[in-house]
């Protein structure tokens, strides 16, 4: 049975709620409804904040009633991934190592969709400190895919997909450090999407590996992707790499449609590895593009194929610089050694063997032993120029190409376990989604149909730097195909 549905949609809530035609409390009602039915089976949420919700909601309405717009997101429950720092409530990253801890103040774009008027649901599960593919890397045990509850979500934020996906709520906000908005999209069919590196403020997201991590939205539709991304986008002081410009409007020339668009299918992402019933919804894909007036070819982008090796060594090396942090002394949890409290080294040692679970700490370990003096240059070194490899060979592409397309995911949603034994067949995963993090580049998966299972489909298509408009015009187009 399939508890997955279609809506209702983001737009259509705060069109309502903002007209007087809806209340937001009937809203959340609704939507607390299917938590309390479902919830039990799916596990999206670390945490359901209904009271302050219902407060949330309640306070949209008085707005609307005493003559006030309360915002583009009035009344829309929005899920939101447990690594983003919400004042005053628990904070978590599904791991150990933080349980009690509670931020003293809110990530940016937690503030600037509360002041558009949006009500929020509840902090959602993912791998713990978002490394993972899968939520089975949560400490508090995984989601499960409302397609089919014996199926993994996708991850890191397959929470914050899964919330969406079963009418939880009807906006998602996850992080994509590698992948872990649009693969978990792709697996629980609905739009997930990485915004260009700085568009969207990272205050107040817990760092994995800064160079890569964004925020983005997850939605039933395009639309309502490009809805809660101009909410969310725009400059911020309160972070440095935050672009120094003004949200872009993005939902104004959503229908504008690709004619002409030089569309580009990457040949090294869409052969090997990928499963053919999901390389053949991608060529539904190019069809629906080229249907609507695109031009379609193949390129190649080879240097791609070495996306997951530079990750690889990127990725943990920040993580072991970022998660430094959790010493036992600033936040959350302390353990002390029994006999010895004294040491302060064997506190700090105790309390991260007991906090982190085991795929953080190989991160941890792989990160620092590529940072270590002698092997720098061999491994951290060289994937920072494979790093400059790869946004070299976009470049070029795009010289070409408008934007280019891709499968989000190599296949459906797996079984839970199938992929747990060895870490590479689960790293496999990002294979498609890492190279847009490494170039800094958005990119967006919109679902594309069912694979031969059953099971929901992504299309990936990838543009240049702030390409946000043409990339979300694209997906409409496929997204009305179907
Ligand atoms: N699955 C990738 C990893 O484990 C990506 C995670 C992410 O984007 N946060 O690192």
């Amino acid at each position: 049975m399939s508890l997955a549905v279609s809506g209702p949609t983001a737009s259509a809530i705060a069109h309502g709620v903002r007209t007087g035609e809806r209340r937001a409390v009937e809203v959340l009602e609704e939507h607390l409804a299917r938590v309390s039915a479902h919830e039990g089976d799916i596990h999206a949420f670390n945490l359901v904040l209904t009271e302050q919700a219902r407060a949330q909601a309640a306070a949209v309405d008085d707005a609307v009633a005493a003559g006030h717009d309360p915002g583009p997101l009035a009344g829309v429950p929005i899920a939101l991934k447990d690594n983003l720092c919400t004042r005053g409530i628990p904070t978590t990253c599904s791991s150990k190592i933080l349980e009690g801890w509670r931020p003293p103040y809110s990530a940016t774009v937690v503030e600037r969709m509360a002041a558009a008027g949006a009500v929020f649901v509840g902090k959602t599960n993912l791998d713990e400190f978002a490394m993972g593919s899968s939520t089975e890397n949560s400490a508090f045990g995984p989601s499960h895919n409302p397609h089919d509850l014996t199926r993994v979500p996708g991850g890191s934020s397959g929470g914050s997909a899964a919330a969406v996906t079963a009418g939880f709520a009807a906006l998602g906000v996850g992080s994509d450090t590698g992948g872990s908005i649009r693969q978990p999209a792709a697996l629980c069919g609905v739009v997930g999407m990485k915004p260009t590196y700085g568009l969207v403020s990272r205050y107040g997201l817990i760092a994995f590996a800064s160079s890569l991590d964004q925020i983005g939205p997850f939605a039933h539709t395009v639309e309502d992707a490009a809805l809660l991304l101009e909410v969310m986008a725009g400059h911020d002081p309160l972070d440095s790499t935050s672009i120094p410009s003004p949200s872009p409007g993005l939902r104004a020339s959503l229908g504008q449609g690709v004619k002409g668009l030089r569309v580009g299918i990457i040949e090294e992402l869409s052969g090997e590895g990928i499963a053919a019933d999901v390389a053949r919804r991608t060529v539904f894909a190019a069809e629906a593009l080229a249907a609507a007036g695109a031009k379609i070819d193949t390129v190649s982008v080879p240097a791609t194929r070495f996306g997951l090796s530079a990750y690889y060594l990127i990725a943990p090396a920040e993580c072991s610089s970022n998660l430094a942090r959790y010493d036992g002394v600033r936040y959350g949890l302390r353990v002390t050694p029994e006999g010895n409290d004294t040491n302060i080294a064997d506190m700090m040692a105790a309390t991260r063997a007991a906090g982190f679970g085991p795929e953080v700490r190989r991160r941890i370990m792989l990160g620092t032993y590529a940072l270590s003096a002698g092997y720098y240059d061999a491994y951290y070194g060289q994937a920072q120029r494979l790093r400059t490899l790869i946004i070299a060979q976009f470049a070029s592409a795009y010289e070409r190409f408008d934007v280019l397309l891709t499968p989000t995911a190599p296949t459906t949603a797996f079984a839970f376990g199938a992929k747990t034994a060895d870490p590479m067949t689960m790293y496999l995963n990002d294979v498609c989604t890492i190279p847009s993090n490494l170039a800094g580049h958005p990119a967006i998966s919109v679902p594309v149909g069912v694979g031969d299972d059953g099971l929901p489909v992504g299309a990936q298509i990838l543009g240049p730097a702030l390409s946000e408009a043409l990339i979300l015009r694209a997906a409409r187009v496929i997204e009305q195909a179907l």
